[in-house]
């Protein structure tokens, strides 16, 4: 056996958040017939932030969330939890594809991030929230300047971000891959992201709102001034459906043509010992990336385990719960990363492994899509940073359907769609060629760089 063999043996393949006591009682799911003011597809983080704002704007209307299967048992139970105020997957993606707008896409962001703490805090939510930080360190020499630049970006934002040389990185992380860093101090950290979700689940029931769960939404009717929307054993009729169904794109067949379902893994260590963890340091906690072409993250959890995540992949027909992310050898190749980036961990084993749902577009960050005449709206593609993006897009998504009118709404960000992207069968050989030259480029070089910069000029920034 190998090493990484050795350390995935007793891994349990499903997500270490999720894996919990204080997992809720399941809503009961729906049977017969009902109405709603307000309805919401999806019980992920988009829609529970959007039942809230909701509820909160007019506590008189009766919202509904309805979710397939368990309210975070999509992505927002699966990820990193790396906390970052961005709106627009981080300052550079802003610049590129927004640049006239990042000033307000800034101050959007900070603003989201603000109530999204107030919201937690009022609530009274414990989701294990740390605010060390969140840190971008080089892996390659080669990848300095690229990292001065953003640096640089963020300095001239007024983001408080300090640049860490090679010694003060190693400093604060231990690892022979780490060349330097940039580390943001502020609105930026870790959070435990099933508890996150329950408690916003919690916080919603709380505020009136209806969830049914095991509920999946299976035919969208327009029956003019209203949706009906038909379930498994019920049906609901609305005046305004949101559909935040993140990568399963369900709402309307034409989502699909933005957003590409992929699947991005994870694994967790068992809890560090004092002594393991003396030899990486990480006393400030920070949430970490990488700048490895399939990028990687990592963080610690309140126990002292390393979450360390990257390394997506794709499954033909977009296939949101993949059986093949159910075998323990595809996590191999990530457990490979950890040694590299911490081989001073090599008595460490892993207690779990899963994936989860990318929602991606070539904007790498929300948008909208309103079908029926504006009495349903999508809103995702974030392209995995939404933990508290999703917030930012309920919030907007809320805001079309009410039609307030509010400025963001005027925003590129609100009312353009992202480059579509081919469907099958196109999506499937492009993707694995994809996947392919990502995985070897930084090794291997070659035709991999030539592909991976088509990609690129195709709008996905690799
Ligand atoms: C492995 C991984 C790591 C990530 N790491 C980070 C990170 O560190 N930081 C960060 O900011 N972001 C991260 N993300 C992204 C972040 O988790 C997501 O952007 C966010 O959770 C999206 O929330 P959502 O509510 O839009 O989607 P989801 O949580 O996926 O919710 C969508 C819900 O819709 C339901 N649904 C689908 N179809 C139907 C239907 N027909 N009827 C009823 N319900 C339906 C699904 O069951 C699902 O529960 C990561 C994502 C993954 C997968």
């Amino acid at each position: 056996m190998t090493l990484t063999q050795k350390a995935l043996a007793h891994a349990t393949l499903y997500p270490l958040w999720l894996d919990n006591p204080a997992a809720p009682e399941t809503c009961p799911h729906l049977v017969g017939a009902r109405e709603a003011d307000l309805l919401i597809v999806g019980g992920g983080f988009t829609g529970l932030w959007a039942a809230i704002i909701a509820k909160q704007r007019d506590p008189q209307r009766e919202v509904v969330i309805i979710e397939a299967g368990k309210v975070a048992h999509g992505a927002s139970g699966r990820p990193g939890g790396i906390v970052s105020t961005s709106v627009m997957h981080g300052l550079v993606n802003a610049e590129r594809v927004f640049p006239k707008d990042i000033e307000m896409l800034e101050k959007l962001g900070i603003d989201n991030l603000d109530s999204w703490r107030e919201t937690i805090e009022s609530f009274g939510i414990d989701a294990d929230l740390e605010w060390g930080g969140e840190m971008t360190v080089a892996v390659r020499k080669d990848d300095l300047p690229e990292l001065r630049r953003e640096h640089q970006l963020h300095m001239g934002h007024g983001h408080d971000v300090a640049w860490l040389d090679k010694a003060q990185v190693q400093a604060e992380v231990a690892s022979p891959l780490f060349e330097a860093g940039i580390w943001s101090k502020e609105r930026t950290g870790t959070v435990q992201p099933a508890k996150l979700a329950w408690g916003l689940k919690a916080a919603a029931l709380s505020l009136g709102v209806t969830i049914y769960e095991h509920t999946p939404m299976e035919e969208v009717e327009d029956l003019g001034s209203k949706l009906r929307i038909r379930t498994h054993d019920g049906v609901i009729t609305a005046p305004k459906v949101l559909f935040a169904t993140n990568a399963w794109c369900a709402g309307h067949k034409k989502i699909k043509n933005y957003v590409v379902a992929m699947r991005d893994r994870v694994i967790a260590t068992e809890p560090l010992s004092d002594e393991q963890l003396s030899r990486i340091g990480w006393t400030h906690r920070q949430g970490i990336y990488d700048t490895r072409t399939q990028l990687n993250y990592m963080r610690l959890t309140k126990d002292n385990r390393i979450v360390y995540g990257g390394r997506i992949g794709y499954y033909y027909g977009d296939k949101t719960d993949p059986e093949g992310d159910r075998k323990i050898e595809v996590y191999d190749r990530l457990a490979g990363y950890f040694f590299k980036t911490f081989p001073q961990l090599e008595d460490v084993k892993f207690s779990h492994a899963w994936s989860g749902p990318i929602d991606l577009t070539t904007r790498l960050a929300v948008h909208f899509q309103p079908y029926y005449g504006g009495k349903g709206v999508y809103a995702g593609g974030y392209s995995g940073f939404g933990v508290t993006a999703s917030r930012f897009g309920a919030r907007l998504g809320i805001e079309m359907l009410d039609d307030t009118g509010v400025p963001e709404l005027d925003l590129g960000l609100a009312n353009s769609l992202p480059r579509p992207i081919p469907r099958e069968p196109f999506r499937w050989p492009g993707a694995a060629i994809t996947m392919r030259a990502l995985d070897e480029v930084d090794d291997k070089g070659g035709w991999r760089r030539a592909w991976v910069k088509m990609v690129h000029a195709m709008g996905f920034p690799l």
